[in-house]
């Protein structure tokens, strides 16, 4: 597929093939099983997948990085998606795309895909989970792109944690798939169609009602203004770096493509040094 070079993103050191990066990732390819429309907003890939090491693909909250155009003589445009299950027995994952107005990589993708489709994926790249060691309660904040992970979270949580979980979507059934896990809480914030995704104030009001803000755990992704600005309320209560899991996965009115641009840069500047990927921070690029 062509038409889509401005949306690559360059690594002419190959930062990104290197061991550093790619940990025990591999790149192979997934044939989609069905698309499905489990909920209004929700566009549910099924893809088989052969890794070779299906156990990798057995913990909660994977990410995936799909490519999702290719263009002539430049890389492939890819996009990070969750893996929301993996099913060891038909070794199929399942990807939930929230479906969005935009004319973007990730939405023609999902425009002409359909069962036989094969498409070239980097992956499992794990992701945050809840501190369930540090023996305080959890509070999760989602956006409807982090339901999959919650969703993959809660099936794996582990007891005796306990949590609250705060999700913003417009798509009530999107929510009512999350499971119920004793001891955790969940609640809504049904967005307005008329409201813009990524600039309402509902998941940070939640944190700032939260009772004792400096004595929980916080785990939360959604974009990446929203996100860093959770992550400042909580600072602000002097909670530390290690108390927070907090991640931006997508920027209102930005491409993912500029994100990956700011990503790179600042990778590079950490490899220079001779670090690594846990060097990495993601909310604090300018961008
Ligand atoms: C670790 C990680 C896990 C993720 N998991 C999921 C997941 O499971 N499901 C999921 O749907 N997304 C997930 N995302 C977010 C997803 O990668 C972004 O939404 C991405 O921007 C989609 O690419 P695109 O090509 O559609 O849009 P882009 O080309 O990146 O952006 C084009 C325009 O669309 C807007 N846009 C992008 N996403 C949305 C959105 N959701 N709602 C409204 N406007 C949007 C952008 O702000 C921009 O203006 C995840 C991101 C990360 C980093």
């Amino acid at each position: 597929m062509g038409g889509s070079r401005g949306e690559s993103v360059e690594d002419r050191q190959g930062l990104l093939a290197q061991d550093d990066h790619m940990r025990d990732m591999e790149r192979i390819q997934m044939e989609v099983v069905s698309i499905t429309r489990p909920t209004p907003t929700v566009a549910r890939v099924t893809a088989r997948i052969a890794p070779t090491n299906p156990d990798a693909w057995c913990r909660p909250n994977l990410a995936m990085r799909i490519e999702v155009e290719t263009p002539e003589d430049a890389r492939p445009v890819s996009r990070v998606y969750t893996v929301r299950s993996f099913d060891p027995e038909r070794s199929t994952i399942e990807i939930d795309f929230v479906v969005h107005p935009d004319d973007s990589p990730a939405m023609r993708w999902l425009a002409q895909a359909g069962p036989g489709t094969k498409t070239w994926f980097v992956g499992p790249r794990p992701h945050f989970l809840p501190d369930y060691e540090c023996g305080r309660k959890i509070a999760i904040f989602a956006d409807e792109t982090a339901i999959p992970a919650v969703y993959a979270i809660l099936n794996a949580w582990e007891q005796p944690a306990r949590g609250v979980v705060y999700v913003e979507t417009t798509d009530r059934a999107a929510f009512e798939e999350l499971p119920q896990v004793p001891g955790v809480e969940n609640h809504l914030f049904l967005r307005g169609e008329d409201e813009q995704p990524g600039k309402t104030p509902y998941l940070l009001d939640a944190a700032q009602a939260l009772p004792e803000p400096g004595a929980w755990s916080i785990w939360a992704a959604g974009e990446r203004e929203v996100a860093r600005a959770i992550r400042k309320y909580f600072e602000g209560h002097g909670l530390g770096r290690d108390e927070m899991r907090v991640f931006g996965y997508w920027r209102h009115g930005v491409s993912s493509s500029q994100i990956d641009r700011a990503r790179l840069g600042h990778y590079s500047g950490i490899r220079a040094r001779g670090e690594g990927l846990e060097r990495f921070e993601d909310l604090d690029l300018p961008v």
